[in-house]
Formats: C-alpha cells, structure tokens, sequence
C-alpha cells in the first residue's frame, strides 16, 4: 500500500514512521510511507500557504491552491483515495481503518492554523476526525490513521502481534492478559489459563471479552447483541 502524507511539518511524521512495525513495514515494502512538505507547492515567494480569512476573525486558514497543486503533482489521474482530517469529519474506528487498508493507495493531508477554505474539501473523498477534541494539527491524527491501517497490512505485524484478537476486531473489547509470575502482590493469574486445556482457556477468554464489553462499553455490547440478533 502507498500512503502520502501532506503535511507543513514533516519532522513530526517522519521519525514515528521510521520506527517499530511502521519502520519495518516500511522497510520490507508493505507499506510506501511518503511525507511531502506541500510549502513546495506555495507560490509565494516566502512559501507561505495560508492567509487571512474573508468575513475577519481570528486566525489564518489555509490556502486551496497549494493543496490542489500538490494532489494533481502526485495523483493526476486521481487514483488515490483522497483523506482529509478534521474535526468535522466522520468518527474514525477499527472499521473504518479496515476500509482504509483495502485501498492501494491513500493521500492524506494535515491541516493547520484555524482551519482550511472551505473549497479544500471539493478535493477529498473522505474526511476524518479521531475524536471529538481539537489537536493543533493534523500530524498526530495522520499518525493515528497510519498505525492503526498499516497494522491491519497482511504481514505488517508477526504472529505474535496478530490483529484478529485485538478489541474492536468482531465488536468487543479483548480479553485480559497474563504473563509471569503466576503471582504478583497477592494477585494471581487465573487457574484456566494455566490448565493447558485449549477449549476451556477459548471460552474463558470469550466470556470475559463479553463481560468487559459489557461493562466497560455498554454501547459497544448492545451494538453486538443487536447484531447477533439475541439477547443476553
Ligand atoms: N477551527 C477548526 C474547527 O473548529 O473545526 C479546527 C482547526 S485545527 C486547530 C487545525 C487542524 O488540525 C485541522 O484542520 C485538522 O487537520 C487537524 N485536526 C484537529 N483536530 C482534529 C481531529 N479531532 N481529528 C482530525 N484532525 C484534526
């Protein structure tokens, strides 16, 4: 997969994708990681790309310009699929990163200062938000969507990182974790998950995920149930 990241700072993108599982995805070329300073794409002769808003008030926005000239200079066909970030935007989730992972190629962009022009948005297939906070730009959203699709990669995480149990994968939060020491402070590991019998140790772990879910996201558990066509 490609993914292109438009962005005013690059050295806040680039050193988190050169580590961990985004390094080595990208280094085995499972992922093409590329990070563009779309200042390049300023007219201006001192690269700025924003400018004051119509109407007044607070803050800069930035310009449609540079952004449509940096998407047409790399996807002239428009092939990718074009992600903005947002406050805005759709809620990202597990499900929307899996929709994410099945394209070939994904362009996104960071926005900055108080928000963008409005005709920015012409430009985009999808626009996302990672929660209902506002973050001073879009890099750490862009980082966010990054891990969370470049994970879901087949071969990006090894077996023992495997993604088919993580929460969120079938609509419930996972199970709990153990390792050693079998005790700790007076708190013990489970007898199950040292039984060795495979079958009971699958439906413990199934019936603590339901019971987490259900505690922890009751929104989540209903959504399931709903879903199973069942009740409790
Ligand atoms: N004034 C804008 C508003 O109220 O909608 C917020 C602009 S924010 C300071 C600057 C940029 O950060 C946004 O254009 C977006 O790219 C990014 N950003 C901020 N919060 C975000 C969020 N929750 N999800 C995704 N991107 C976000």
């Amino acid at each position: 997969m490609r993914i292109d990241v438009l962005t005013l700072f690059p050295g806040m993108i680039e050193p988190v994708v050169s580590e961990s599982i985004l390094g080595r995805a990208r280094e085995t070329e499972i992922a093409e990681i590329q990070v563009h300073d779309f200042r390049q794409y300023s007219e201006d002769k001192h690269r700025r790309v924003d400018d004051y808003p119509y109407g007044g008030g607070a803050g800069m926005v930035l310009r449609v310009e540079p952004v449509v000239k940096a998407l047409r200079n790399l996807d002239a066909d428009n092939s990718a699929l074009r992600v903005l970030l947002s406050p805005q935007g759709i809620p990202y989730s597990q499900s929307r990163a899996r929709t994410l992972a099945k394209n070939d190629w994904i362009i996104i962009l960071c926005g900055h200062y108080e928000g963008f022009d409005e005709r920015i948005r012409d430009y985009f297939d999808v626009e996302i938000s990672i929660g209902d906070y506002v973050l001073t730009g879009g890099e750490l959203a862009a980082l966010v969507v990054i891990d969370s699709v470049v994970r879901l990669l087949p071969g990006a995480l090894n077996n023992e990182q495997s993604a088919a149990e993580d929460s969120f994968t079938d609509g419930l939060l996972e199970y709990p974790h153990y390792t050693r020491p079998r005790v700790f402070e007076g708190r013990k590991v489970p007898d199950v998950l040292l039984s060795g019998d495979h079958a009971r140790i699958a439906s413990w772990r199934r019936e603590q995920a339901l019971k987490r879910t259900k505690e922890r996201r009751p929104d989540l558990y209903e959504a399931y149930l709903k879903r199973r066509g069942g009740s409790d």
